[in-house]
């Protein structure tokens, strides 16, 4: 926690009412000496809430909630210590003080940066419905963004000439360029930001410290960010924490998804308690910033190879932080490509409402990382599985809970890689065909080589091969050959796959005359960059 000298918080509670601070956000009557109000800590309808004015304290003769103006502004806005400080500084025009050594002249500096970025964000804010910014603003409307929705999360575009390196040509150059919004060319400085759909990032208090620019003539990548300012880490900042904050704690969760669109969708669908990381890295601060004020928390991805993925990472990244009290989950979009997808779609927001609430808990989450990952029926795998069981378990702060996870997945391993259970294994109708050549061939490579079982098991744990059958294999395929056999397999069963779910859209077209024709195409489009995938492999 950052520390101020007393000598600051005692100047806030001179220089503040708090009666000037309770009556911002509680009505208040005076009666006697004191005010008077219901309290906003518990629920009560007759007046306990009180306000002493002279002594700097406010009491609840209901609940027993006792404190002074630092004390409300954190309890009422669910802020830290430093967040409330910053918070009633600015309501006495307080400048803050210095904190961790900062020289008077970084305080300016980072003024000024304040001031660039948020003078900035309102020159896009305008050129957004502008003539310039035309096809900008009918893109984001085209994403089903309203103009209170591109107000509130401060939309903008930046246009394809220089206009902040022109606004700002008698600033210094440095410090223009230490906001991130400029760069150094050859020729001068030159705008990072050209053509760009324009989204502020904000800090934890709602300053904008970044933007997030989003490409409208196709070019790739998508979104660039700024990169790391003095105002500004990736790795510390969630896309819209600070509208979430106070939703967080009412739904008593958070909901981290992938994108800054999905966010502000969510958010906007009532789903407040949302936010997302920049770029596509969750980094321990992240889950850190929010465990601050809530340890339930739904990791929110798209359905994806890459969102499997992605949620993997998080659940080894969120284990240090799990409480026996803290609730942890794992969804993943189906029925559409993203939660913005979803959730415009007839019935969205109930669509999105049975994602979340079929969210995966964290327990059965990683058992399932674990079976899919490693090649259970062999005694290596499942010793490689152990050891990376262990090593998520041990990241486990708390020992009994640790403890109790470890008995846990102590009876399911005795129940699912142990007993015998010949009767599930012939119940399984997911597993996709495959002649005894390919089968003898598989479990010859994962015999010879067990590496590339261990790089491959979710796919191979389908086929439900007896590894126990005496291969005679006059097959003498090396690594490198194996390797490419398995991927080759994989391939083929995906197109087959793709196939299929082309007969049944074709079908369901004809049936109920649903227009299919867009899916089918993007089908086909799968099916072709496949097939030249094969092409290339068996050219190698
Ligand atoms: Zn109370």
């Amino acid at each position: 926690m950052a520390k101020y000298d007393n000598n600051f918080t005692d100047l806030l509670r001179e220089r503040l009412s708090i009666y000037d601070v309770v009556s911002k956000y509680v009505p208040l009557v005076k009666k006697g000496q004191n005010y008077w109000g219901c309290c906003p800590f518990h629920n009560e309808k007759t007046p306990s809430f009180s306000v002493n004015e002279e002594k700097g304290f406010f009491h609840c003769f209901g609940c027993a909630k006792h404190g002074d103006i630092i004390s409300f502004v954190m309890e009422y806005k669910h802020m830290d210590f430093k967040a409330a400080i910053t918070e009633l500084a600015e309501m006495a025009g307080l400048p803050l003080p210095t904190m961790h050594k900062k020289t008077q002249q970084q305080i300016d500096a980072e003024e000024s940066y304040y001031s660039i970025v948020g003078a900035a964000q309102k020159i896009f804010a305008e050129k957004l419905f502008s003539s310039d910014g035309a096809h900008g603003l009918a893109y984001i409307r085209n994403r089903g963004f309203s103009d209170d929705m591109i107000k509130k999360y401060g939309i903008g575009y930046a246009p394809k000439n220089n206009i902040i390196s022109n606004k700002y040509v008698n600033t210094k150059q440095d410090k223009l360029i230490a906001t991130g919004l400029v760069r150094r060319g050859e020729y001068g400085t030159y705008d990072f930001f050209r053509d760009k759909l324009m989204f502020p990032i904000f800090n934890a208090n709602g300053k904008i410290v970044a933007f997030s620019g989003r490409s409208l003539d196709g070019s790739e990548p998508k979104y660039i960010n700024t990169s790391d300012t003095e105002l500004f880490h990736k790795r510390q900042t969630l896309f819209g924490f600070n509208f979430a904050r106070e939703a967080i704690h009412r739904a008593n969760r958070a909901i981290i998804v992938e994108g800054q669109i999905d966010a502000i969708q969510m958010q906007c669908n009532g789903f407040g308690e949302t936010v997302a990381p920049l770029g596509t890295a969750l980094t321990e601060d992240h889950i850190a910033m929010i465990c601050k004020s809530n340890r339930n928390i739904i990791f929110c991805f798209d359905g994806d190879t890459a969102g499997q993925k992605a949620a993997a990472r998080a659940c080894g990244l969120v284990m240090p932080f799990i409480r026996d009290n803290s609730d942890v989950k794992f969804a993943f979009i189906t029925g559409g490509k993203d939660p913005d997808e979803i959730l415009r779609k007839q019935n969205g927001r109930a669509l999105m409402e049975k994602i979340i609430n079929d969210a995966t808990p964290l327990v059965d989450f990683l058992w399932q990382i674990i079976n899919t990952n490693f090649l259970t029926k062999t005694p290596a795998g499942r010793a490689r599985a152990e050891k990376f069981l262990k090593q998520e378990l041990d990241k486990i702060q708390d020992k009994t809970l640790k403890s109790e996870y470890e008995h846990e997945y102590d009876n399911r391993k005795f129940q699912n890689w142990y007993k015998w259970k010949k009767d599930e294994k012939s119940a399984d109708v997911a597993v996709p065909e495959i002649d005894t050549v390919i089968k003898n061939t598989l479990v010859y490579i994962i015999n010879k080589f067990p590496e590339i079982s261990e790089r491959y098991g979710d796919f191979l744990n389908k086929f439900n091969l007896d590894l126990d059958t005496d291969v005679k294999s006059d097959l003498n395929l090396d690594f490198k050959q194996s390797e490419r056999y398995i991927i080759s397999l994989k391939l083929q069963k995906y197109i087959e796959n793709l196939e299929q779910q082309k007969r049944d859209l074709t079908i369901q077209g004809l049936t109920n005359g649903s227009d299919v024709g867009q899916e089918i195409r993007r089908i086909d489009q799968e099916i072709s960059r496949m097939k030249s995938k094969q092409d290339l492999l068996v050219n190698d």
